[in-house]
């Protein structure tokens, strides 16, 4: 049984305005043929799982082309298009296949083409004719459309979010590869949609959540036997486009009818606990002054500003914040800014000088902020995650700086890096168990710091990943759309080709 496999991963947004080029996806690494192989091995990846449950199940593996990008705005069309060919071409010409697994996100976007993973998998699927089975995995935050499930025989999403998942993910999507390449199943996937979409922040998969129940019921359907694999998708929100919203997603042996009944199951499993998204959240003043009475450790979660959602991360609203409420309060805060790195790297450690920090890329809700700083200390800002999908792994903030001002401490950083816990302070310097106040720019990652002694609050306000959907100026978006509009109708959208 000889299985190509491959991936292309890279969450979009539309409201962020970075461009992720060929040197974005380097720095993370491009991985080709038995490289891919070895880039893989020991990971908590979804393609290490399906690499894994192949290989177990007698699978001849042909490696052909990943690379996993993290999350930011639009990807370059140059880059998606070379990439798209290695990924089509690579598979048309490994040789005879029984089948295909494909790592992806499923929210990539592109300055021309909005649905490039239905792109590639289209392509895939005309060049290697319709009986090779194709199976995929998908991040719970994909973009689920129509072409995606047409192509693709088997499409199983993380079921969890923090995402922990993604391991066990690829490996379920390369199971029922196996089963299918046997023989045994007749896999259909079917997808239904509504135009609605949900706070990232309220969308944890942990107990008492709404996302929990909507996870528990997918569960159920498949311990009953009505779908072999049941998937829900409560959508990267920040895609400007009119055919995004939540999707239900069914796998089942042969009955299309059956998987469009359990997709809508699930699909309304998240419309009837829609309003149940929806958390506090405070303006950055608000947040410091409140965690200020609070007793412990206080993680400030700039939700508006998450580097994990896709953002530029350089908002310095809440540095704004703590320099005005808790200036001599010890805190530390991440920035984007490799205009301050490279003025700090110029005035040298120890050296104090003069910094406009952040609004570096994105100024159309910020300006910078002018600090008087204390260059605590140089990086090269290497990191290892030490969890999360991609575990082991190195992360790449760029040359960094550490600043002092009073008792705020700014790590600013050359690159926008989806943060896991603390490891990207710890490796420059800042021990987080020190400070009463630490700021993440990520929208779930933060919730694995919670416990005795530690907790969070949300900010609000403008950004690339605000947490009031219905406040954006969305160009595309259709009326009516949760939660702009409440409708006592769910609004469809199109789940068909
Ligand atoms: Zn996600």
């Amino acid at each position: 049984m000889r299985v190509a496999v491959a991936g292309l991963e890279y969450e979009g947004n539309s409201l962020s305005l970075r461009i992720e080029r060929r040197a974005d996806f380097e720095r993370m690494g491009i991985f080709e043929g038995a490289a891919l192989l070895g880039a893989a091995a020991g990971k908590q990846l979804a393609l290490a799982g399906a690499i894994e449950t192949l290989l177990a199940g007698g699978a001849a593996l042909r490696p052909i082309y990943w690379t996993k990008g993290g999350a930011g705005g639009h990807v370059e069309d140059a880059f998606f298009a070379e990439a798209m060919a290695r990924i089509v071409e690579g598979i048309a010409d490994a040789g005879p296949l029984e089948g295909v697994y494909l790592a992806m996100h499923g929210a990539m976007i592109c300055a021309v083409e909005k649905d490039p993973e239905g792109a590639v998998l289209a392509a895939l699927r005309a060049r290697i004719g319709p009986r090779v089975p194709i199976a995929v995995s998908l991040d719970l935050h994909a973009h689920v459309t129509p072409r995606m499930a047409a192509a693709a025989d088997i499409i199983v999403g993380y079921e969890t979010y923090p995402h922990v998942d993604a391991h066990r993910t690829g490996a379920r999507a390369a199971a029922l590869l196996l089963r299918a390449m046997r023989g045994e199943i007749r896999p259909v996937t079917r997808i239904r949609k509504y135009n609605a979409i949900l706070p990232v922040l309220g969308g944890a998969t942990d107990a008492g959540a709404p996302m929990a129940a909507v996870a528990a019921a997918a569960r159920a359907i498949e311990a009953a036997g009505h779908a072999l694999s049941v998937s829900y998708f409560p959508v990267q929100p920040w895609l400007d486009m009119a055919d995004v919203g939540i999707t239900g997603l069914a796998v089942t042996d042969g009955d299309a009818a059956a998987a469009e009944g359990v997709a809508q199951t699930i699909l309304d499993a998240m419309w009837t606990r829609r309003h149940a998204f929806e958390l506090p959240a405070m303006t950055p003043d608000q947040a410091v002054r409140a965690a200020l009475l609070r007793e412990g450790r206080v993680l400030l979660v700039d939700a508006p500003d998450s580097i994990g959602g896709g953002a530029s991360g350089d908002s310095p609203a809440l540095l704004a914040a703590l320099l005005a409420q808790a200036p001599q309060v010890e805190s530390a805060l991440c920035l984007v800014d490799p205009a301050a790195v490279q003025r700090a790297a110029s005035s040298g450690e120890g050296a104090e000088a003069r910094f406009e920090l952040g609004a570096w890329q994105d100024r159309r809700w910020f300006a910078p902020v002018p600090v008087t700083a204390r260059v605590e200390r140089l990086c090269d800002g290497l990191f290892t995650y030490r969890g999360g999908p991609v575990a082991g792994a190195t992360g790449r903030l760029g040359p960094s700086a550490v600043l002092r001002a009073g008792g705020v401490r700014i790590l600013a950083t050359t690159h926008a890096v989806y943060e896991h816990l603390d490891e990207h302070y710890a490796a420059c310097g800042i021990d987080i168990g020190a400070c009463r106040l630490v700021s993440f720019k990520n929208l779930m990652n933060y919730r694995k710091l919670l416990g005795p002694g530690t907790s969070f609050i949300a900010l609000d306000g403008p950004g690339a990943t605000p947490l009031r959907l219905q406040d954006v100026a969305w160009k595309q978006r259709r009326r009516p759309f949760w939660p702009a509009d409440d409708t006592p109708e769910p609004p469809p959208l199109p789940a068909s080709a």
